[in-house]
């Protein structure tokens, strides 16, 4: 069962959405307030979210910008105002698609149908599911653990492959210095975030056409790196 959350002050319209989406089969969580909504949406368990604009205390505006520096995750945003839809689009926060109140309930349904239906296809052609990854001639055998790059095999140290994979994984998600260190390296380890970026150097001198302009790892400056698609 796909997990949809809520993020919604008006309770009329939040219960007639989860109302709806329930009734097709759908299992949803409402938040009213946009800090609790935040952070109920950084712990990363839904599959899609329904986003208003105007909310107490973080606005939509924000909360869609903070979920998209770290998830992957369908996004839908809901508005009474028209003119708020050239705002986000003129913001370009990563909304997968936007709706104006008052809209049908059959619409929304429609509508978080097909973006889960594109997320599944996309997660799906960069294969979590199977045991190779392969983005633009840059392959990862999960067996084997060999990277190949246009054909040619990349030799990669442990915590090289470690962390090509684990970007690689989740393309287009962000992931900050600090987590991948924790990540691939542990808590106890010694190093720090810095370790991250060495290693993030030298796995761009080997997979990189040009490590200076890097097609695959791109790095967001003040926050770390994600693996482009
Ligand atoms: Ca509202």
């Amino acid at each position: 069962m796909k997990n949809i959350l809520i993020i919604e002050d008006e309770k009329a319209i939040a219960e007639l959405e989860r109302d709806y989406l329930e009734s097709h089969g759908f299992a949803v969580h409402l938040e009213g307030r946009g800090d609790v909504g935040l952070q109920k949406a950084l712990e990363g368990s839904y599959d899609l979210i329904i986003l208003d604009v105007m909310l107490p205390r973080v606005d939509g505006f924000e909360i869609c910008r903070e979920i998209r520096q770290k998830l992957n995750v369908p996004i839908l945003m809901v508005t009474a105002k028209k003119e708020d839809i050239d705002k986000i689009r003129g913001l370009g926060l990563g909304a997968d698609d936007y709706m104006t109140k008052p809209f049908s309930p059959s619409e929304l349904v429609a509508r978080v149908k097909a973006h889960l239906a594109r997320f599944e296809r996309l997660t799906m052609n960069h294969s979590e599911r199977s045991d190779d990854i392969r983005i633009r001639g840059l392959s990862i055998d999960k067996l084997s653990r060999r990277v190949m790059i246009h054909d040619k095999e990349s030799l990669l140290t442990s915590k090289e492959y470690e962390l090509l994979l684990l970007l690689a994984s989740h393309p287009n998600r962000v992931f900050e210095k600090e987590e991948l260190f924790e990540r691939i390296w542990g808590l106890d380890s010694n190093g720090d975030a810095a370790t991250v970026t060495v290693h993030i150097r030298r796995l761009r001198e080997k997979i990189e056409h040009d490590p200076s302009k890097p097609q695959y790892i791109e790095t967001i400056w003040g926050v770390g790196y994600r693996f482009k698609v």
